[in-house]
């Protein structure tokens, strides 16, 4: 038995299996090797392993979208075994004397160029086959998996690092926890692990001997441990058995009010990053939705999603929701939330660059399509829209000039929609100080303190060495919000927190003693902080 420990950004425990996830664009070093029939072996056996798993997720798919849409991976079969593709690999590790791994990524990048400059369409289109049959072997062979489907059962997933992007394509039904070696608590991939209700730890330097060994991950003490001895297995199962039980009372308080002994009452709502959410807003009995991450959607996507696509989206959200409040953010891209088919550039200083509602109001293009399905979508249910990002009444205006035409335009089309509340995140210190003017612009704020703490402070959230001074109950932060409320509510706005400072039980009588209206946290939380309010005098 091993055991390691790192910062827990979760409390809970999770005993499964580990799964090594393998960045899919993992850069491969040249290495110079003298046993080129050594390589050449590797190679041999890494080719046996993925056709086996290609093989698998064959059939798979065959049962799960049909044979027509499964053949893609039978192409990649074929083109595993090519002659060409084998010869050029062999060829450049003899000739060379380098390494498998350079000669298959050299090889791959060499083909879909290759392929890529053809006239013809089809084979045009094969240019990203052969890119996803090269990382294929790459990742056998550094032992490490790109791809969850061969798994049968759920596995705690380890990587060096995890982007949001990548978060969000993972198999959520799959995962036990998340352990990573980089990250910080205040990322959205932990936020995303809290979201999904489960543990995860960073500061792990994750081996790659563990690979398919039983591990224990405890969220309370942030310890992992590998192979774990019968007696400390059998410690932790009763641990979490005991967890299971305390979730279980908690269940009690489903359809209670959020309200505090001498009647003060508050709405508690959830955060979600998409449609799949909202079944545990549902189950944890949530009273409405405080936050819907929509750049969620944009990360999941390959290309812009369509005004259709996101129609569809927060129509099922608003409609599963059944009339409930369903607040939707705008796009929040940028920073660490990036995506390729945006093209934004590299820039020095992420966070305090160009994203959110900056990028929305430079590229109203992007903006107009989504506050169009946003509103078609308003009509099945009750859809609020917020704005993230916010330093001036200006940006202000200038959205509510924005809705103004999209609302015209619809009601030119003859299409329904609703008069939606519109919202402002307070995320930034001008925001703060402005407050009292936006609370004019708007019917209510929601304080982000994820950004709200890292703007004020001057920390950035995903720096992982800061984390111990990263402190959100700082005097600078409770203060703001304070002020936030207050004016907030003498601008006649309601005013929340969407940030994970909502979760924070600790803290619950403070914003309730600050006037605070509403409390959004995510969905394993509610019943949590219901049971805090209930218990306030
Ligand atoms: C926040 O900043 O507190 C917030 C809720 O937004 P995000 O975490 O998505 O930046
Ligand atoms: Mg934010």
């Amino acid at each position: 038995m091993e055991q390691y420990t790192g910062k827990s950004i979760f409390r809970k425990i999770a005993i499964g299996r580990i799964f090594l996830y393998q960045k899919k664009e993992s850069s491969v070093k040249r290495e110079h090797v003298e046993d080129t029939e050594q390589e050449i072996k590797r190679f041999e056996a890494a080719k046996t392993v993925a056709l086996g798993q290609l093989q698998r997720i064959y059939q798979k798919a065959v049962k799960d979208v049909g044979e027509d849409n499964a053949a893609v991976f039978e192409v990649h079969m074929m083109m595993m075994e090519d002659d060409d593709f084998v010869d050029s690999i062999c060829h450049i590790i003899t000739e060379q004397k380098v390494n498998v791994e350079y000669a298959v990524a050299t090889t791959g990048d060499n083909f879909s160029n290759m392929f890529a400059q053809m006239d013809d369409d089809y084979m045009k289109a094969r240019a990203a086959d052969v890119k996803d049959i090269s990382e294929r072997l790459i990742s056998v062979l550094s032992g490490r998996e790109t791809d969850m489907g061969n798994l049968d059962e759920p596995v705690i997933l380890m990587a060096d690092d995890l982007a949001p992007s990548e978060t969000v394509q993972l198999d959520k039904s799959k995962i036990l926890a998340f352990v990573t070696r980089h990250g910080s608590s205040n990322s959205h991939t932990a936020i995303l692990a809290r979201t999904m209700n489960i543990p995860a730890i960073i500061g792990i330097d994750i081996q790659d001997a563990w690979k398919g060994k039983m591990a224990i991950i405890n969220g309370y003490t942030g310890e992992v441990t590998i192979d774990p001895e019968p007696a400390y297995f059998e410690e932790m199962m009763a641990k979490k058995q005991e967890d299971e039980k305390k979730q279980e009372l908690l269940k009690a308080l489903k359809g209670k009010e959020t309200v505090t002994k001498s009647g003060k009452k508050i709405h508690l709502y959830a955060n979600i990053g998409g449609v799949k959410d909202v079944a545990s807003v549902l189950q944890n009995d949530g009273e409405g939705i405080g936050l819907f991450r929509s750049e969620f959607l944009y990360l999941e996507s390959e290309d812009f999603p369509t005004e259709e696509q996101q129609f569809q989206a927060y129509k099922t959200v608003a409609e599963n929701m059944a009339g409930r409040k369903v607040v939707v953010r705008t796009l929040d891209i940028g920073a660490d939330k990036q995506v390729d088919y945006f093209g934004l550039e590299k820039e020095d200083n992420p966070a305090m660059g160009y994203r959110a509602i900056r990028i929305c109001l430079d590229r109203p293009e992007i903006f107009r399509t989504q506050l169009r399905a946003l509103l078609r979508a308003s009509a099945y249910g009750n859809i609020s829209i917020m704005f993230p990002m916010i330093i001036s009444v200006q940006e202000v205006l200038e959205c509510k000039r924005i809705l103004a035409e999209v609302k015209a335009e619809l009601k030119d089309q003859g299409i329904a929609y609703k008069d939606v509340e519109i919202g402002v995140m307070i995320e930034t210190p001008a925001a703060v100080w402005i407050s009292e003017e936006l609370g004019r612009e708007v019917d209510f704020f929601s304080i982000g303190t994820n950004d709200l703490t890292q703007y004020t402070l001057a920390i950035d959230r995903q720096n992982a060495k800061l984390d111990s001074i990263n402190d959100s109950h700082h005097p600078a932060v409770l203060r703001s919000i304070q002020k936030v409320i207050e004016n907030g509510h003498k601008g006649g706005a309601w005013v929340g927190i969407c940030g994970e400072l909502g979760a924070d039980t600790t803290l619950t009588k403070t914003f309730i003693d600050m006037g605070i209206d509403e409390l959004s946290v995510s969905p394993s939380f509610i019943l949590p902080v219901r049971d805090a309010v209930r218990g306030l005098e």
